[in-house]
């Protein structure tokens, strides 16, 4: 039995970057950037006003009340240029180039004007550089402004506008193709008959996947008959970077899924991780080089393992740099139990205590099986193997479920 860690790197040893394509801007959220973006021009590529007021010269304007004379505007757009001359101020608008000559926005609420609008009145007085973004002061023209290898969020979107990105390139998207094992399972929309039950496992999958940002393929129930199981892998396997099945790879007698891998020559990496839930685990390639990934049967079992190894695989091959659930730390509300020889990942949910404390509160559960009580999960505790007893107010380690999504 391999630990996580260990299985993990065997996963990231096994998963090639795909390579780039382009994309427009607005189908880029969510994908990896697969180039370092450089800014084309400063930010703000001009002195910026920041309010709606009058540019004036900060020397004319400290003894206030003062009247100065009104020669022009400056809006969004449309600028005035020429240069400022001492007594003068321009009507300027939020966005607007500062013309020369001025080096300071004195806003409307502190002016008022006189005489038609020809004349205003500087109630308040505004020392040099107020209310002025000055060109380049958030970024300067040839600055890296977002690395390679970072998923694009929408606030990055702004960012590929501003410095002309229509296109952009981003990883290519794995596809993957999953089916669910199982004699017992129903699909959805039926009603289990006797010792049936309806198969969550596929929609899981499919779930994460595309929250993973893969092209998934839900493939239909495959049941329990190894030679079918066979012939259903290595289909998928041709139409895909990754196959994932759930079930069938414990010790039961019609668990058939290393049977069905083995008839077909896959190299397994590993079938056991020291891991709960997830122990039976496998990882291997196909023989025409698709990754395989043969979840465990139980609900609670597959969002772990997806999470812990597919997910850091379908995320390597678009370039994510950082591919794996980060970990963090919190403060444990009761006692939880880990396992001698396996490490633990147990449902909590996350708050802040009164001194802003992070605390994890362990969810009731009943094991692996039992999805219902997990879906109230915000995060995983990490109990390391060998670590039986933990105690409340002890720190542990924590993923966070949100980042899955
Ligand atoms: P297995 O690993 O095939 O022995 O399955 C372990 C447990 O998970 C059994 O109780 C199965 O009924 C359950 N299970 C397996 N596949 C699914 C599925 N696709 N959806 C829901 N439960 C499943
Ligand atoms: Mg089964």
């Amino acid at each position: 039995m391999i630990s996580v860690a260990e299985a993990i790197q065997i996963v990231r040893e096994h998963t090639v970057y795909l390579g780039s394509e382009r994309v427009l801007l607005s189908d880029a959220p969510g994908r990896v950037l697969a180039e370092d973006i450089v800014a084309d021009t400063d930010l703000p590529p001009f002195n910026r006003a920041q309010m709606d007021g009058y540019a004036v010269r900060a020397s004319d304007v400290q003894a206030v009340p003062v009247r100065l004379r009104i020669v022009g505007e400056s809006a969004a757009g449309k600028g005035w240029h020429n240069e400022l001359q001492e007594g003068q101020a321009i009507r300027i608008m939020t966005g607007a180039p500062v013309p020369h000559g001025a080096d300071a926005v004195q806003q409307v609420e502190l002016t008022h004007e006189l005489r038609d609008g020809t004349v205003v009145e500087i109630l308040e007085s505004a020392e040099a550089g107020r209310s002025i973004v000055t060109q380049g002061a958030e970024i300067r023209k040839g600055e890296t402004v977002l690395r390679a290898g970072v998923p694009i969020n929408a606030a990055m979107v702004a960012v590929l506008a501003s410095f002309g990105y229509a296109e952009v390139s981003v990883g290519r998207q794995p596809r993957i193709a999953i089916f669910a094992t199982g004699t017992e399972l129903v699909n959805v929309d039926e009603t289990p008959g006797q010792d049936q039950i309806r198969d969550s496992n596929n929609y899981t999958i499919e779930a994460y996947g595309q929250l993973a940002n893969a092209s998934v393929e839900r493939l239909p129930l495959a049941g329990d008959e190894p030679t079918t199981l066979a012939r259903r892998i290595s289909k998928a396997a041709k139409q895909s970077d990754i196959v994932v099945t759930s079930g069938g790879v414990s010790m039961g007698v019609y668990d058939y899924t290393k049977t069905a891998l083995k008839k077909l020559g896959a190299e397994l990496s590993f079938e056991r991780v020291a891991l709960k839930p997830g122990k039976p685990t496998v990882f291997g390639r196909l023989p025409n080089g698709t990754l395989f990934f043969g979840l465990p049967g139980n609900p609670v079992s597959v969002t772990v393992t997806f999470n812990l190894f597919v997910r850091t695989a379908i995320w390597a091959m678009q370039g994510r740099s950082e591919p794996m659930l980060k970990q963090e730390t919190a403060v444990l509300a009761t006692n939880i139990r880990g396992t001698k020889d396996r490490e633990s990942y147990l449902p909590a949910q996350l708050f802040t205590n009164d001194d802003a404390q992070l605390v994890a509160f362990p969810l009731k559960w009943g094991g692996s099986s039992d999805f219902v009580a997990f879906a109230a999960a915000t995060a995983l505790i990490v109990v390391p193997a060998g670590v039986t007893n933990v105690q409340a107010e002890s720190i542990v380690k924590i993923i966070r479920m949100s980042d899955t999504l």
